[in-house]
């Protein structure tokens, strides 16, 4: 047979809600079209087995960019170190390697990029790897469109769009390359411009935003991004309603039975992606949409009881949906958090027939937890340990992380009084722009007091972050001053090792 739409992806799929592939695959075949997957295809053979689709080739690397999957944050392939299990094999800049094979052998098939690879490349950015400024990644890759952030709206638009044979022009949340740009486009620094000043990088880096429409002049041409569309609850409410078989492979056994109960993240930590992909704002699917799938769920044959996963990026923001201005709403005192949408939600979840216990396995945002919702996670829903973020204690390199919001010493005491079997388990991170040796032994210093500090991370400068503007101008990209980074490798391994010598 001939697919509509033939996905080309860098990662196992699997039909579960948990997969972006597999929501979009099975909201295209709701709305009529036939769908292929080509998963981490090795050779150029590999791409042709599906033959040409009638539409379009949807290419991914998945829900990680390659160079992340394929190196650590020194720049050591991943497959080379022996203390990993990791046999997966996928190109370096997989968009780029599989949109070739397909130019190749269909020359006049179209392509759409889509997942976090595109996403975060969709203006010039800084790539790590190679150490320099790269072109928007539709310019190298010479794909026809880009689909950023969420893809559901998008690519049943452009699908619509090139079986009725319209022009890809105008559709939310995707970007072209077009020779002539309107005036309802904000102008950011150019190709030649950001490449020559480190200044006009961070210029151009203060644009990045999803609710507008950017463009950005690369030789005589522009990549043009049209701003991205609303997704609501009921939108969500669709999408995770849909018929999925919800099997998983080995590594995710763990996760089969997990729910996600919003999208986003109002936190807008600058080492993280998520603001420049999907924007700052929390959208939550409904109680009745998340409580029907806890019972859909109990009536599958492996389950024994166990909701394994009820959360998003962070667990407690369920339900902190608010649209009311374009402040930050992490800043705002108008800002609900009080948890108590979420807490409905769980009384009513444990209600449910056949359900024994939910667990909460995503982080939590521990600066955004009310008593009573700490009170009820440590009673009914933490599995063994707690997860929170705080990433690091210094105030100087908090604030450059724009993570320098909550109390941690405060919150460790107010889970301690709870006196429950249940610990808290902490993430850190080394080698921030800001952060020195004498940071990291101050870290080192306060985990020596703890159990289950459960990942230390050396700071991976991914495109179109802060941090990563920071990391490439040594500049804070607001106020244009000069910070410290550490750039030398061996300065890097010792801040990690002085904070895991004190690792219990
Ligand atoms: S009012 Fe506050 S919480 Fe609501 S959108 Fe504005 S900043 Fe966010």
């Amino acid at each position: 047979m001939q697919y509509d739409i033939i996905f080309i992806v860098g990662e196992v799929f699997f039909d579960h809600p948990l997969s972006g592939i597999a929501i979009l695959k099975r909201y295209l075949e709701k709305n009529g079209y036939t769908i292929g997957i080509i998963e981490m295809p090795k050779t150029e053979d590999d791409i042709t087995q599906l033959g040409k689709p009638k539409l379009f080739f949807a290419i991914s690397s998945g829900s990680i960019d390659s160079m992340v999957r394929n190196y650590t944050p020194l720049k050591k392939l991943r497959k080379l170190d022996k203390n990993l299990d990791y046999n997966e094999e996928v190109p370096n800049r997989a968009i780029i390697v599989y949109s070739n094979w397909v130019r190749k052998n269909f020359k006049d098939s179209l392509i759409v990029l889509g997942g976090v690879e595109a996403t975060l490349r969709r203006f010039v950015h800084y790539d790590y790897w190679d150490n320099k400024l790269r072109k928007p990644i539709l310019f190298d890759s010479r794909a026809n469109i880009l689909s950023y952030g969420y893809s559901e709206k998008q690519i049943l638009e452009i699908a619509n769009r090139i079986k009725n044979k319209q022009d890809l022009f105008g559709i939310f949340g995707t970007c072209i390359i077009s020779n002539e740009i309107s005036n309802d486009f904000k102008l950011m620094p150019t190709f030649d411009e950001v490449n020559n000043s480190k200044e006009k990088f961070c210029d151009m880096h203060n644009l990045i935003s999803i609710n507008e429409n950017i463009a950005q002049k690369i030789d005589n041409r522009y990549v043009l991004q049209f701003k991205a569309p609303i997704y609501t609850t009921k939108d969500l409410d669709e999408y995770y309603a849909l018929d999925f078989s919800r099997d998983v492979p080995k590594n995710l056994r763990g996760f089969q039975f997990s729910i996600v109960t919003h999208r986003g993240c109002i936190g807008e930590c600058n080492f993280c992606s998520i603001k420049a992909s999907l924007g700052n704002r929390i959208v939550s699917r409904s109680i009745d949409s998340i409580l029907n799938e806890i019972k859909q769920i109990t009536k599958h044959h492996f389950f024994k009881g166990n909701i394994d996963d009820l959360g998003g990026p962070s667990a407690n923001m369920y339900g902190m949906d608010c649209n009311k201005c374009s402040n930050s709403c992490i800043d705002c005192k108008n800002l609900d958090r009080s948890n108590n949408q979420l807490l409905k939600l769980l009384r009513l979840a444990r209600k449910i027939n056949g359900v024994k216990n939910i667990f909460i396995r995503s982080g939590v945002r521990y600066d955004l937890v009310s008593d009573e919702y700490l009170k009820e996670l440590a009673k009914y829903h933490i599995y063994d340990t707690l997860k929170i973020a705080p990433e690091h204690i210094d105030k100087n390199v908090l604030k450059l992380m724009n993570k320098d919001k909550g109390d941690l010493k405060k919150f460790i005491d107010r889970f301690n009084k709870l006196n429950t079997k249940k610990k808290l388990s902490f993430y850190f991170m080394v080698a921030h722009p800001g952060c020195n040796l004498q940071n990291s032994k101050e870290l080192s210093r306060f985990i020596k007091k703890f159990e289950n500090c459960e990942f230390v991370q050396v700071f991976t400068p991914t495109p179109l972050t802060t941090s990563t503007c920071m990391y490439y101008t040594s500049l804070d990209p607001k106020t244009k001053k000069k910070i410290y980074v550490p750039y030398n490798y061996s300065e890097k391994k010792e801040q990690k090792r002085i904070v895991m010598d004190n690792v219990k």
